[in-house]
């Protein structure tokens, strides 16, 4: 028995699953989950001494690659000064500071622990700043498991079956509406159903947590305009596109002001960390100057902050990281369109993110994202395991292009490709 099968079956006697997020348990996938020991660049290793091309980038935060110099060094520097205060830091300042630089609607930022908490304090907000309680989500998109936002989710949710968990109480899911990604006229229905009451729509800018997809040509235009028409907020989730779309997240790559902004992954450089941000007017509700109540003990930690900080700076100074990332993500897109057949397979791709779904029809929201054959995903993914190289465990997830991944690495990817669409 390996390493990561004895871990596994040691894990499952004391962790729930024998994991600390569902998606990690390879439950889609079948076989044994990869217990990772180190991880360097665009490679990492499992416990059985096993090294592989790593498209996952712990979900997304390493765009540069795991284990980056920079990154480890202030890592280093801020952990010998101490790893926790719970009192103001000056490294907290950079970090909003900088934040600001790089997004140019927004004007305040508060920093968090995760993309969950960010998302349900951002939610917060604006019901307390509108005064009104209904958010609009969408089916399909992920984000975070806080109870009003697991209401058709995606991600671990929908992989799982369970795209509305139980524990969440009808008081806490009545306020969520449901609305169709790429399709306006499902959110315009809701505002016609309940004007004046609806606080916010919540949006991945790219879905990114049903495989990938990407919006419509007006798609974020129409709820831009549709939230200003209604007094409603517009939310953006980056915390997948955030930093990784353009240092400016979607709203520069689509040139469309949000709202509220939310970041999580790659705004900690690998660190648990998460953030939301807007403008002056709106943040301000927030405590101890407004009386939107949210708090957090490690909440701006120095040691997450140096991490987000060096991982932030390096991509605010070398822009060229995005045009370089989506190439290769383009790369590998047109690979698996010439490979795989295209009466049962299409390629979404968007920026750096791409997925391959297991169905000949195009996909672009919920309903057709769920046509995917996962069995073969699940054959795929084994495939590709197999040849050296590690995809997300399964269909409803991204692969994660990073600056670190070679010419070589794309290479061996792309002949593993081509073998299994041989399969097929
Ligand atoms: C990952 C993710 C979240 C949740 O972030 P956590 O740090 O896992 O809590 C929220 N929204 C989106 C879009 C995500 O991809």
């Amino acid at each position: 028995m390996g390493r990561s099968e004895k871990l596994f079956k040691e894990a499952k006697r004391v962790i729930p699953g024998g994991v600390n997020s569902p998606v990690r348990a390879f439950a889609a996938v079948g076989g044994t989950p990869r217990f990772i020991k180190s991880a360097k660049g665009s490679a990492i290793t499992d416990e059985d001494g096993m090294t592989y091309i790593d498209y996952v980038g712990s979900w997304g935060p390493m765009i540069l690659g795991h284990a980056n110099e920079a990154v480890l060094e202030a890592v280093a520097q801020a952990a010998q000064d101490g790893l926790s205060f719970g009192a103001a830091t000056a490294r907290e300042v950079e970090m909003a500071q900088l934040i600001v630089e790089m997004v140019r609607p927004v004007e305040m930022v508060r920093m968090v622990n995760s993309g969950t908490e960010a998302v349900m304090s951002a939610i917060r907000l604006a019901r307390g700043f509108t005064g009104r309680d209904k958010i609009v989500k969408f089916a399909g998109c992920y984000h975070g498991h806080s109870d009003s936002m697991l209401v058709k989710a995606g991600s671990g949710a929908l992989t799982g079956g369970h795209p509305d968990s139980s524990g969440v109480t009808q008081g806490a899911a009545q306020d969520t509406l449901l609305a169709q990604y790429n399709h306006p006229d499902t959110v315009q229905a809701l505002f016609d159903e309940d004007p004046g009451q609806i606080a916010a729509v919540i949006v991945e800018p790219i879905g990114a947590n049903m495989g990938v997809v990407p919006p419509k040509d007006g798609f974020l235009q129409a709820l831009r305009d549709m939230c200003t028409k209604n007094g409603a907020l517009l939310i953006f989730d980056e915390v997948i596109t955030g930093f990784r779309l353009a240092p400016g997240g979607a709203q520069e790559y689509f040139g469309i002001d949000a709202d509220l902004v939310t970041y999580g992954k790659i705004i900690g450089g690998g660190m648990p960390v998460g953030a939301y941000a807007g403008r002056k007017e709106i943040m301000e509700h927030v405590s101890p100057v407004g009386s939107v109540y949210q708090a957090g003990t490690l909440s701006g930690n120095p040691v997450a902050m140096a991490a987000g900080l060096a991982t932030l700076r390096q991509l605010k100074e070398n822009p060229q990281v995005y045009t370089d990332i989506e190439e290769k993500a383009r790369t590998l897109a047109q690979a698996m369109r010439r490979y795989l057949p295209a009466e049962n397979c299409t390629v979404n791709q968007m920026g750096s993110l791409l997925c391959p779904f297991f169905t000949g029809e195009e996909v672009c929201d919920y309903e057709t994202a769920k046509r995917s054959d996962i069995a073969r995903y699940a054959a795929y993914f084994q495939h590709m395991l197999g040849k050296g190289i590690y995809l997300a465990p399964a269909q409803f997830e991204a692969m994660f292009l990073s600056a670190a991944h070679t010419q070589a690495d794309l290479e061996r990817t792309i002949e593993a490709i081509k073998e299994f669409g041989e399969t097929i």
